[in-house]
């Protein structure tokens, strides 16, 4: 959809050029507007953005958003931070580092600029939840000093701040609380299970079921999930969120083995190892209010989806011998 000049906004991406980043960065490129991507590549490549870098609307800067940013925009989508475990907990200090002192960077450029701010927050600050499906309102059980607190308590402290800047100093926010979400440009080697499922059916290889593999998780497609973040930016003012955005729809980590095994046509066994630390019995999102609110559901199933990611992890092997 192509819009006026008058509706064109400038918008800073950061995380621009990972896996969910890159495709928001598209579809807000699609609708008109021009983009700054901010993103150090720490977990995501300019690769994820090559295709956009001939557009004149789009622009890729090299930046650490713990670090200020001066630029003049009108949103800011703040998406930067290692969402998988294995990258999150490789350098967990930079980690809470990213979620915090990022976030107060970007608070403090969005009050600069009176920019409306958006933080990818997620499902994690729900933690390793007794109530279920989980609703917006349910505080969570987060371990403050187990190995995955870098990413929950970090993304716990930038809900805070976003709350704090905005009752403190009238900023526009919108705290997008995400599940999880797969797709083509997830890193394939990230540990996800997706990725990790795929990847390993498409080698031939096992495919690692952490634990008895009957802990559920709820997977989103990737455009689905793009669609709920730029119908929560642009959503009325006085709506801040926290809101769910993910896919209602929950299966064990066995069912999804089962079904990318089918998808990938591999005879790949399946392997059984510890749970980690802390994993999350089970997960599923409450979409209620992003449907009242948004008028937002999700729409691609998993079959379709998986289909979709397989076929690009599968040309990526072949093209780059990954
Ligand atoms: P990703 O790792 O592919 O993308 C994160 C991007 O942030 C990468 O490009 C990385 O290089 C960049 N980055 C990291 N630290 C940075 C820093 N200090 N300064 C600038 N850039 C930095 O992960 P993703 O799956 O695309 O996740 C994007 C956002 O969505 C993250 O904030 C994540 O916490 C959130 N989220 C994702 C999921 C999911 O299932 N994918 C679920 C919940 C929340
Ligand atoms: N900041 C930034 N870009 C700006 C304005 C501020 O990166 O355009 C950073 C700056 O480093 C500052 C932080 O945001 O420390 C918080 O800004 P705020 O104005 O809230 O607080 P203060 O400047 O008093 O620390
Ligand atoms: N998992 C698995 N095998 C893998 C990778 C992950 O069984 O190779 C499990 C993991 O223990 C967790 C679920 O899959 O229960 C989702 O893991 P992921 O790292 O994708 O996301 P998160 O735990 O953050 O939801």
């Amino acid at each position: 959809m192509k819009r006026g000049c008058n509706s064109r906004k400038r918008i800073l991406v950061t995380g621009g050029a990972g896996f969910i980043g890159s495709h928001l960065c598209e579809r807000l490129l699609a609708e008109g507007h021009d983009i700054l991507c901010a993103d150090n590549f720490y977990t995501g490549t300019r690769d994820n953005v090559v295709h956009l870098l001939g557009n004149p609307h789009f622009e890729l800067l090299r930046h650490d958003i713990t670090f200020p940013l001066y630029v003049e925009v009108d949103e800011i989508y703040n998406l930067a931070c290692p969402a998988s475990p294995v990258h999150y907990q490789n350098d967990p200090v930079q980690t809470t580092k990213t979620s915090v002192h990022g976030s107060i960077n970007m608070l403090g450029l969005a009050k600069r600029v009176g920019a409306k701010i958006l933080l990818a927050s997620t499902s994690e600050v729900y933690g390793d939840p007794e109530v279920h499906p989980q609703k917006e309102d349910y505080w969570g059980r987060v371990n403050p000093i187990g190995p995955r607190a870098c990413y929950d308590e970090g993304k716990r402290c930038a809900e805070t701040l976003f709350f704090d800047y905005h009752r403190q100093m009238g900023l526009r926010i919108k705290v997008a609380r995400i599940f999880n979400t797969y797709g083509p440009r997830m890193h394939p080697n990230d540990g996800r299970v997706v990725s990790n499922f795929i990847m390993q059916a498409l080698g031939g290889e096992p495919i690692t079921i952490y634990g008895d593999g009957q802990q559920t998780r709820s997977f989103c497609y990737v455009d689905d999930l793009v669609e709920g973040l730029v119908r929560l930016m642009n959503s009325d003012d006085s709506f801040t969120g926290p809101v769910n955005l993910g896919n209602p729809v929950e299966f064990t980590m066995l069912d999804l083995a089962q079904s990318i095994l089918r998808h990938v046509g591999s005879g790949s066994e399946l392997a059984f190892h510890p749970l980690p630390q802390d994993d999350p019995r089970q997960r599923c999102p409450d979409i209620t209010l992003a449907g009242q609110v948004l008028g937002w559901r999700p729409v691609t199933g998993l079959d379709d989806g998986l289909a979709r990611t397989v076929d690009y992890f599968r040309t990526r092997l072949c093209e780059q011998g990954i």
